[in-house]
């Protein structure tokens, strides 16, 4: 039996499996999925078995074997290695790294060598040491690692031994962490033995008789910390009655639920409204099919989707199938797992990041040994262990976080519809404001949608339940403010809502629109923003060089000044940080009380959720935050929701932008009025006029699509065609130029012998492929390497992905090398 084996060494030339031979006594435990511990190079990695074979490529006499089985039942299934083998083609990384992007942090293992003393005939000449002495008192087998600690003066004895055979080494590869194990107390076997045994402990026993009796009593094993917590006792009394036979003590495996001991309100489906009714029954229909159709559920905030999630599980439960249910991490808040274990209680499991690695083991156990049949988790949760997905729901599918910014850069959404094809299941994306690709692949017969090459169905639900009215936005101009002497940053209407909330004792939210740190020029007078000429996108403020630069082309102009439009001198770098808007609200409403949720406010763990409670408990007034604040959020007593500066995001040099701040605009907007008490919602902006700010305060996304649309076909930006993000880094400046430059030549010679077209003519042409660049990457240095890009932009039939793998290939030197490091980001989100 031959194993063919993906190691764990990410690099192009090791990216293909290696054949091994599977020991006898492996034969019947490896499987495809085993996690193995192979020898590699001289030294022994890990590795996963992607497929068996009776025979070898080549001779099998010269096979090395499989030096370890690691786990008996394995990590992985068949399906999900090729989905792994998916992932690793599309988007261009080592399959090791999509396999291992697949298991819990616990799984992946370091190695650990054991030794053992081999026949007394060879041992002879060590008899008189000591470390020998120690092995042998330590039964003849002990960790290298031990032997190290222990005898460091005898090193080089021990690595003669090793040398001489006379001590075995062997390799193992070592969990992080294995299953977490708690002292438990187990009751008396015999009620009526241990009850005259309790009659026979003396009177001064008091404290043994106190423990035996509630043992007695109880009947249930229990945890020796809550009986020794519990009777104010101590581990030495309950071990006194173990060592007479009275109760027994055992370690127990214990599953490390991070919301234990926590009660969760069992909710019972609501009759679904009419609108509910017409999205549910086509997404029962395709489970009910194994149709592994792709819907589009598009419902204004507060419309009850998540009331048809939770439905369309029960369904798929019901048929005893398991569902996958993705939210951003941010919005992976205790309200949102309140609302999935509230209706399926244990059959839940959580994965998210804040969770330990221990924690997150546990959950991805319950699944794979079939206790959970839901699991809920952020982007990563796409791989949780199913083998009968009927259904996976991807909540507010715009955001950005299913992108996974480091290799794999998978998209949750991409991966959750390959893997609903090879279940059958069907696929639901959630959201009030579908990103352009999701909209534009669900509305039927669009050009777009034939582009993005991927139909789906749009499920609508344009109205709140119950009829609730959207809340009203007021705009406000603060340029306005400005001129009639306001220069605080509270306009005059939000100044005046807020402290109407405070005097009818409800609530309110604060969006500070801060997304990563980039900087930009603006004019307080005017609100002209300092773009660039050749992309149409704003321009970052280098403080360093105090230069304007252009992060796609690398054009670079001086920081203005006065205003070039209006000749202001109120014109600056822009950014407000949540402290300062802190002080200022206490300055403004003395003994206001503030929840501020920040990176800075939110490191902690758990930190998050506590702020929350708190502010559902109705301990603060305000909730001031970044973008955290705006997501998923239902609180009752909201009514008035704040926006300090929606341009923030408007500017960022991305052609994502506008899209961004109409969904976090109509996100946070969406998080008032919506129970009984009615909301309101204050803009403020220095560009009123801006159609995502004019289309978010008209709570109009149909408006908005239309015009952004426009905009990305004139400008030929996703979905009007495809992008691939090249970066090149180096310590040297002029070979990362250099290589950049062979790059770029190279794939300029493969567009024209492909016939293709660079050109996309305002997005008419059905087929093209451009590469833009290289120019110095947004961050051009980073960790002391220099980093230049490159940009394809394709559309249509066109193996872009194969064109840049041969052309990075053929750049290797005569070794297979590269002389420089090569990242692929395949549809990048952020190219900031
Ligand atoms: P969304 O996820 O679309 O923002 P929610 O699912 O949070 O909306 O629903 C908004 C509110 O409407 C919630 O308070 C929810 O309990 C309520 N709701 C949802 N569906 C129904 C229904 N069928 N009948 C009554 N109330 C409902
Ligand atoms: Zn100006
Ligand atoms: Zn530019």
């Amino acid at each position: 039996m031959i194993a063919k084996v993906i190691v764990d060494v990410p690099s192009r030339q090791t990216d293909r499996p290696f054949d091994y031979e599977v020991p006898k006594d492996m034969q019947g435990w490896l499987e495809v999925g085993s996690r193995v511990g192979v020898p590699f190079g001289g030294r022994v990695v890990q590795g996963f078995v992607v497929a068996v074979a009776e025979t070898a490529a080549v001779d099998s006499k010269k096979l090395k074997a499989v030096a370890e089985l690691l786990d008996h039942t394995p990590p992985l299934s068949p399906d999900l290695i090729q989905l792994a083998e998916w992932i690793s083609d599309k988007y261009c990384c080592p399959l090791t790294i999509a396999l291992q992007a697949m298991i819990p942090a616990a799984l992946k293992g370091k190695a650990e060598t054991t030794v053992t003393l081999a026949d007394d005939s060879r041992t002879v000449f060590i008899e008189s040491s000591e470390w020998a002495e120690y092995m042998r008192r330590s039964g003849g087998s002990v960790k290298l690692s031990a032997l190290q600690e222990k005898f460091p003066l005898s090193a080089n004895e021990v690595k003669a031994a090793i040398r001489e055979g006379a001590l075995l080494e062997r390799v193992a590869i070592r969990d992080r962490l294995s299953v977490k194990k708690m002292l438990t107390v187990f009751p008396p076997g015999d009620r009526n033995e241990a009850l005259e045994a309790l009659a026979g402990l003396p009177a001064r026993a008091a404290k043994q008789r106190e423990v035996l009796r509630y043992m007695i009593d109880h009947e249930q094993p229990i945890t020796m910390q809550e009986l020794v917590d519990l009777l104010q006792t101590t581990s030495g009394t309950v071990r006194a009655l173990a060592e007479k036979g009275f109760v027994v003590i055992r370690e127990v495996e214990m599953d490390r639920d991070p919301y234990a001991g926590r009660e969760f309100q069992r909710t019972a489906p609501l009759p679904l409204t009419d609108e509910q009714k017409a999205v549910f029954a086509p997404i029962a229909e395709a489970i009910d099919n194994r149709d592994s159709r792709v819907f589009l559920l598009h419902g204004v905030t507060g419309s009850g989707k998540t009331e048809v999630y939770l439905q369309t599980i029960e369904h798929c439960l019901q048929l005893h199938k398991q569902a996958i249910v993705l939210v951003p991490e941010i919005a992976l808040t205790p309200q949102m797992v309140e609302r999935f274990k509230g209706r399926f209680g244990d059959a839940v499991a959580v994965l998210h990041s804040r969770l330990s690695n221990g924690e997150r083991y546990d959950e991805w156990r319950k699944i794979r040994e079939r206790r959970a049949r839901v699991a809920v988790g952020a982007r990563s949760a796409i791989f949780a262990p199913f083998d009968r997905l009927g259904l996976i729901i991807i909540d507010e599918e715009h955001e950005s976080s299913y992108k996974q910014e480091e290799s794999p850069k998978y998209h949750a959404r991409d991966v959750a519809v390959q893997r609903a094809r090879q279940h059958g299941a069907a696929v639901v994306l959630g959201s009030a404001t579908p990103s352009l690709e999701s909209y534009a692949a669900a509305s039927r017969g669009g050009q777009a949608a034939e582009l993005a090459g991927r139909g789906s169905a749009l499920l609508p639900m344009p109205v709140r339940v119950g009829g609730r009215p959207m809340p009203p936005v007021h705009l406000v101009d603060m340029r306005e403010e400005l001129k009639n002497g306001n220069r605080s940053m509270f306009s005059r209407q939000l100044h005046q809502s807020l402290a109407s909330r405070l005097e009818r004792g409800e609530q309110s939210v604060l969006l500070l629109n801060r997304r990563g740190y980039s900087t930009f020029v603006m004019c307080r007078s005017c609100g002209y923003t300092a773009q660039c000429p050749h992309c149409d996108i704003s321009l970052t403020y280098h403080q360093k060089a105090r230069t304007l630069r252009c992060h796609y082309c690398g054009h670079a102009e001086i920081t203005p000044t006065v205003c070039p439009s209006c000749e202001s001198e109120h014109i600056r770098f822009f950014g407000t940080g949540t402290q300062r808007v802190e002080e200022e609200l206490s300055k403004l409403f003395p003994g206001i009380r503030v929840i501020r949720m920040d990176v800075d406010t939110t490191t902690e763990k758990g930190s998050h959720e506590k702020w929350l409670t708190m502010f559902g408990e109705r301990q603060a007034d305000v909730l001031l935050g970044t973008q955290m604040v705006a997501k998923g959020l239902d609180f009752p007593y909201v009514t008035l929701v704040g926006v300090i500066a929606a341009d923030t995001s408007l500017h960022l040099p991305d052609f994502r932008a506008a899209e961004k701040t109409f969904q976090l605009l109509t996100q946070v907007a969406g998080r008032a009025g919506r129970h009984e008490l009615p909301g309101e919602v204050v803009i403020q902006s220095y560009n009123p006029e801006h159609y995502a700010i004019q289309t978010a305060q008209q709570h109009h996304y149909a408006a908005f699509i239309q015009e952004e649309l426009r905009h990305r076909r004139y400008m030929s930006y996703p979905p009007y065609c495809r992008l691939i993000l090249v970066t090149l880094s180096h310590e040297q400046l002029p070979l990362v130029i250099a290589e950049g430059e062979k790059l770029a030549g190279l794939l300029r010679q493969a567009v024209s012998e492909a016939g293709l077209s660079a050109s996309s003519e305002e997005g008419t042409t059905s087929r093209f492929m451009d590469i833009l660049g290289p120019v110095a990457s947004p961050i051009p240095r980073m960790k002391d390497r220099y980093r230049f890009q490159c940009m394809i932009k394709y559309r249509g039939n066109v193996d872009a992905v194969g064109m840049l793998k041969r052309s990075v290939r053929s750049l290797a030197g005569s070794n297979g090398q590269h002389q420089v490091q090569i990242g692929i980001d395949v549809d990048p989100q952020v190219i900031l």
